[in-house]
């Protein structure tokens, strides 16, 4: 068996200019989500990643339904489930310091490919997400901060998500679905995926979200 970390996404340095349609879908598939972290995280992050990633699957046609990890029993559904897993303290406190970023792009969430197949096990480097924002984010209040950084978070999951729910390796050109994102792509004010991916994973979905993204894009 091969496994390789080749769903791996990284961090640029360039910055892309994007547009977006409100492609809200009123029905959606249910997609659950296991997740686990690791102790010693900031319940706010938690919170506003839950309801960033919300928002971006539902776009996508899908209604996220999160569950712990730990204790969890073995449930029946007929959507896909996947498993999340913040490695490290996605957060970064009041008066925080943290080394310089790394020279070389740095990893930021990581999903496992076995012989060709995407498996649906996701997991967020937090150490190296926070060496990414803390310059962006020195500057700001901690409440500010903290609803950033779970942003941010929510975005790197996403895009593991799509390779998991596509089953696929390759990347988008742009949106949440290119293969490295800049710093200001974090904490830009709107990040999401662009039409032709939302159309592939509402196609997936069969919700209709393929519609959606085709009127939004004709305006
Ligand atoms: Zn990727």
């Amino acid at each position: 068996m091969f496994a390789r970390r080749l769903a791996t996404l990284g961090l640029l340095s360039l910055v892309v200019g994007m547009s977006w349609g409100d492609s809200r879908e009123t029905s959606a598939s249910e997609m659950v989500v296991y997740f686990s972290a690791d102790s010693g995280q900031s319940p706010r992050v938690l919170e506003y990643m839950k309801r960033e990633l919300g928002q971006i699957m539902e776009t996508a046609g899908y209604r996220v339904a999160w569950r712990e990890t730990q204790g969890a029993r073995p449930e029946q559904t007929a959507g896909p489930l996947i498993v999340a897993r913040l490695e490290g303290i996605c957060s970064l406190g009041a008066g925080e310091h943290v080394g310089p970023a790394a020279e070389q792009p740095a990893s930021l969430a990581w999903t496992p490919v076995v012989d060709g197949h995407v498996l649906p096990f996701s997991t967020v480097n937090c150490g190296n997400l926070t060496r990414t924002l803390a310059p962006m984010l020195a500057g700001e209040p901690v409440a500010r901060r903290d609803f950033l950084y779970g942003r941010a978070v929510a975005r790197v999951l996403a895009h593991e998500f799509y390779h998991i729910l596509l089953g696929v390796t390759e990347h988008a050109a742009e949106g949440v679905a290119k293969s490295c994102f800049s710093a200001m792509d974090l904490v830009t004010e709107r990040f999401e995926f662009e039409q032709t991916t939302l159309a592939r994973l509402g196609k997936h979905a069969g919700t209709g979200a393929e519609a959606g993204a085709d009127e939004a894009a004709g305006r």
